[in-house]
Formats: C-alpha cells, structure tokens, sequence
C-alpha cells in the first residue's frame, strides 16, 4: 500500500502511501482499479495509486458514521482542539516534504508557491484549533415571563468534500480543519491529478490522535467517487470546490439523495480596475500576480484588467516590464529550483485547453497578443508562457470564459459608470479587485460590485481569517473564519415551558 518515491531536487526519498484510506487504514479499492499521477513538468509517471468506486465510498461513509455515532459526536470541543493543535506541530515538522509533493504533483512552484500553501494551511488548522468550542455558540431567547427558547449549533454527522488540484492540500484544510472543528466527520475526495499530499496527510491525522473513521480519504475520478459521495442517503451535507459546471452536477445529485445542503466554491472571472489616478506600480504588481501566480489557476485570479483609457499605454508598458522580471520559468524549468515561479500548468488536457483560449483569441478573433518569455521548442512539460491580450472587445470568448491559465485580457473603460458595468458583466461573482486613491472610487466600488470578494489596491490577498465565496455562478456559502465552522454547523431550536 506504499510505494517509495524519491524527490532528487530535494535529497527526499520517502514512502507514499497509494491505497484509499478508510479507518485510519489504507487499503485497496475493491475492484483494484487505479490512478497514474503525472508530474506536469516532465510529463512522467510519478505513482499510481487505488481509485474509490461506489462500492469503497460506501465503506468510507459507514466508516465516518460509526465514528460520528459512537466515538465523535461524544468527544469535547476541547478534545477537538487538542488533536487539531497536535496536527499544528505535525505539518510543522512534515511542511516540507508536503510542500514538496504539491510541487511533484501540480508542478507549482516549491520556494515561491508550494511552501506558502503549507504556511496557510498551518494558519488554518492553528485557526480552527483555537476556535472549537468558541464559534458556532447558541442562544438563549426569552420569550415570555413563561417561557424560553435555546438554539444549539449542532455539527451534520457525516460530510463529504471534493477538492480540485490548483491547491491540493490548501482546498482540503480549508473544508476540513473547520468541518473536524464542528463535530463532524468526513469522507473526503482529492482530485485525480493531485492525491499523494491528501494521502500521506492522512498518516498525520493518525500520528495525531485522530479516531479510526473520522477523516476517510477516497481518492478517485470525479464522475465516479465524487458522484457517489454527493448522492450518498447517508452523506449528511456535502461541500465541493471545483467548476460551476461540476458543482451543478453535485447539487443535482445532493437534491435527489437527501436533500443533503450544499457548499460550492466554484469558478471565476474576476476583474481589476484600474482608475487613471491608481499607483501605477502598485496595481500592475498585484494584477500581475492575480494572473501569473499558480500559472493562472486560481479561481479568483484578476483575468480580466480594466484599464482608464489615460493610461492603458502606460499599464501595459510597465505591465510587460514588470512581468518579464518576475513571471518566470527559470533556466531549468524545474518548479523546485528558486528562480522558477511561473510552473507549468497541470495536465496535458489544461495545456490543450489553454493553448485552444490563445489560438482562438488570436486565429478567430484577430486579437493582439503579448508573451513573456519564450519557450524552446523541445521544452518538455506543460508550461505555458505568461499571456495578456489587449483591447479585448467584451463579448470576447476570452472576457467571457474561464481560461484558468496565465492569460489575462486587458481592456479599456471611460468612465466609473462604465468600469462598474464591464466589472459586473460576468456570469461570475466569486472576486474583484479595484485600484485608486480616490476613496469615494473605491466605496462606491465596494458597494456596487457583485462579488463575494472586493481588494481595494491589491489582489488575490486572501486571509484565512475572512469569509470567502462567491456570488451568481461562482458558488453558494462561504469558507475561512468563522463563517468556515457554521458552515458546519445546523441550528436547533428548543422550547422551554416553565409553568410545570
Ligand atoms: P472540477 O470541477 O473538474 O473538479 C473538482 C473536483 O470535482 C475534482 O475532485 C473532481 O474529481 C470532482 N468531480 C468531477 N466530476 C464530478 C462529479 N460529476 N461529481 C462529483 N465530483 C466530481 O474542477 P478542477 O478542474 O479540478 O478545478 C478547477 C475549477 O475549480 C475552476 O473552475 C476553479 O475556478 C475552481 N476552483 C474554485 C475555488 C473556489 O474556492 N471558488 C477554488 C479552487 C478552484
């Protein structure tokens, strides 16, 4: 159920474990099917590993409700802090090699990227640790001389979670930390391009303390174990990240199961404005790395730049300068080498995918293109170089669509009346970003914008400590801070009568 994998770049060899893991142990899917996972950078075969069918979701779910029903629903919110601060001082000790098989896995870059996955999933588990037992309090309501209600917060019993692979392990400790936390347990889902740092993160959950049962991990393709897990009678409530069109399909299946509730976290077409009085520095820093980083895979990523029309030359001037500096692949094209912060994208159907949006914007739509840096021919891996289109017309495909890839499309405004508009013109509502020094500009923004997310002078600067989600088609709820554990969490309401 382990098989060794040696990261040369690093000096690691360690063993990974492949199997699904239900009750604290790994083991083999029942119909032995498996997954390869491929290391986007060179394009080979890093494992194979065993990939869930119903059948095996079957098992993890009775798993987690035997350990929600006999073991969890019992344990303290206290207890549940201590294990979760126990796991605090694991991925301390481990973030590393976990960093490190981010990078194998995804191909994000180790130094510039992965690493600052591990630290934010640090903060998270360190958040949630510290908030068992104080978030997600009842009530007390009087109601009359005679009587009185109370509301409890109580956890739903077994969740099931699906994650994408943009951030493998990040996605998962946004869902899990806060949902353990609660009181729940789970049966949890990674993607297929990007299942070892969840399956070695499993040994942790059982080096920390955590009951057999609690945490089942069921790596596995979507339309299969992610199907079952959303369709499960015993799945009490199910939390998705992913694109909007797979989180239609889980809601689909959520409503005719159980009517188990529904957390998406789906896709994104955000945009940056730019106002003509903006430090021009400052907004191109920021909006280039709200496209770049994570080569563009980032649901919230700044792909589309509104620009004042006084300083759009300037922009993209500065703009191009600025990323040729920084966007890089470095000499090697290695994402574990420290001059690399640009990756390659994850698989060879996003490479295809992406190279179709740019093709497209250019052979059918006649659009001007720029790039940052060229790639040799032989180049092996799926990189691709960092792209912005200009004067992009808004009914573009690229103004439209996800691209999910570093290419950014960067456009003209007048007015703040026109600027609101473009901004608000999206299916999408999960970010924005807006750059000015005008604080009537940016209140007005903030009020009028439809987007779960506002940055007013930066861009994709999460915190974990602040509730994030989407508004239209990019999802329904909201994870991180304290809206991470009520999403949890279901009210019960009960009625005291004091006249007997
Ligand atoms: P995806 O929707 O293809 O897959 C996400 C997960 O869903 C994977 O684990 C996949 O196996 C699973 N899945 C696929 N089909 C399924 C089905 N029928 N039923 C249940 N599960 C199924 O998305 P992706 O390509 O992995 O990730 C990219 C997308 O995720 C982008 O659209 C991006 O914007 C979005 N995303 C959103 C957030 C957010 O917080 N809003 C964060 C990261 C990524």
């Amino acid at each position: 159920m382990f098989t060794s994998i040696n990261i040369p770049q690093l000096g690691i060899r360690y063993e990974q474990p492949v199997g699904l893991f239900i009750n604290n142990k790994f083991v083999k899917s029942k119909n032995g099917s498996q997954i390869d996972t491929i290391n986007p950078s060179t394009g080979e075969k890093t494992a194979s590993f065993y990939a869930a069918g119903a059948a095996d979701v079957d098992d993890a779910v009775k798993a987690a409700k035997h350990a929600y029903d006999e073991v969890w629903s019992k344990t303290s919110p206290s207890e549940r802090s201590d294990l979760l601060w126990k796991l605090v001082e694991l991925i301390e000790r481990d973030k590393k090699l976990l960093a490190a098989l981010e990078t194998l896995d995804s191909g994000k870059p180790y130094h510039s990227n992965a690493l600052g996955d591990l630290e934010q999933i640090i903060s998270v588990t360190k958040y949630y640790a510290g908030a068992a037992g104080k978030i997600g309090l009842g009530k007390q309501i009087p109601i009359s001389q005679d009587k009185y209600a109370v509301t409890f917060q109580v956890p739903y019993g077994v969740v099931g979670q699906v994650v994408p692979w943009n951030y493998p392990l990040a996605m998962a400790s946004w869902k899990m930390q806060g949902c353990l936390a609660a009181g729940n347990t789970i049966v949890i889902k990674p993607a297929e391009n990007t299942s070892l740092s969840l399956l070695y993160f499993a040994q942790l959950l059982v080096e920390a303390g955590f009951p057999p049962g609690v945490v089942n991990v069921v790596p596995g393709h979507g339309g299969e174990a992610g199907t079952a897990l959303a369709s499960h009678p015993n799945v009490d409530k199910v939390a998705f990240t992913g694109s909007t069109n797979v989180g239609k399909l889980v809601m689909e299946c959520a409503g005719k199961s159980n009517l188990k509730p529904v957390t998406l976290e789906c896709g994104g077409k955000s945009p940056a404005v730019v106002f003509e009085d903006a430090k021009i520095e400052n907004a191109v820093e920021w909006c280039a790395m709200g496209i770049f980083y994570n080569s563009g895979q980032n649901c919230t990523a700044n792909s589309r730049i509104y620009v004042q029309e006084s300083i759009y030359e300037k922009f993209l001037e500065a703009f191009k300068s600025h990323a040729t500096k920084t966007w890089k692949f470095g000499a090697k094209r290695d994402p574990f080498d420290e001059d690399c912060t640009v990756g390659p994208v994850i698989s060879e159907s996003q490479y295809k995918r992406i190279k179709g949006y740019i093709e497209h914007g250019v052979k059918e739509e006649g659009l001007q293109v720029e790039t940052i840096h060229e790639l040799p021919p032989d180049s092996k891996g799926y990189f691709i170089q960092p792209t912005f289109f200009t004067n992009v017309p808004q009914n573009s495909k690229l103004n439209r669509e996800e691209i999910f890839g570093p290419v950014a499309v960067i456009s003209t405004f007048k007015d703040e009346d026109e600027a609101i508009k473009l901004a608000n013109d999206t299916d999408y509502g999960l970010a924005s970003a807006v750059f000015t020094q005008d604080i009537g500009i940016a209140t007005r923004f903030v009020r009028d914008i439809k987007a779960g997310t506002v940055w007013v002078n930066s861009s994709n600067d999460e915190d974990i400590s602040v509730p994030f989600g989407g508004f239209k088609m990019s999802g329904i709820g909201r994870e991180l801070g304290e809206a991470g554990m009520e999403t949890y969490l279901q009210t019960k309401s009960a009625h005291f009568n004091i006249t007997v």
